[in-house]
């Protein structure tokens, strides 16, 4: 495990934990670090989504900040494309068809697709392969726990070990 060293601040290959609560802009939550939890991951490699990525550089432990992300720099804007109708017959078989609900598929390729069931109607269902928060603004309030310089296994690896990352058994 690499040093935490003082006086570091957010840069490319850094190990960062924050602690994080992510809102609407109308005061829903709609996803926030576990207290005590903070997440963590590796800075400049397209872990976080790019607005608050941005927003993190040259931050140093103990920074508390707020940070507005436009779809396009969040989890992108909705396009309509990802929306389509399944008839409930060609469902996966035992699926209860409910909104919410989320289904992956596998094309011929290989390629595996996820989306929701957002609306159930008498003969189909409506799915969206949008990201669930896609077309949303974004708000994030932030605070820096502490950064350290990632290992050679960690940036080898393409994902943070240990604390509030992965761990390998
Ligand atoms: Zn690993």
């Amino acid at each position: 495990m690499a040093d935490v060293v003082k006086g570091t601040k957010v840069a490319k290959d850094k190990v960062v934990r924050f602690e994080y609560t992510l809102t609407d802009g109308k005061g829903a939550t709609l996803d926030k670090s576990a207290p005590g939890e903070p997440l963590a991951y590796i800075h400049g490699q397209g872990q976080i989504v790019p607005g608050l990525e941005a927003k993190m550089e040259g931050k140093a432990p103990g920074d508390a900040f707020d940070a507005v992300v436009a779809p396009e720099d969040g989890y992108g804007t909705h396009d309509e494309e990802g929306v389509f109708k399944i008839p409930l017959d060609k469902l996966p078989k035992g699926t209860a068809p409910a909104v919410g609900l989320e289904l992956a598929s596998r094309s011929p390729d290989g390629h595996v697709m996820r989306f929701r069931i957002t609306a159930v109607n008498a003969d189909h269902v409506v799915a969206d392969a949008n990201h669930p928060l896609a077309g949303q603004t974004l708000h994030f309030a932030v605070k820096v726990v502490d950064i350290r310089d990632a290992t050679d296994a960690e940036l080898d690896h393409g994902h943070v070990h240990g604390e509030g990352g992965h761990h390998h058994h």
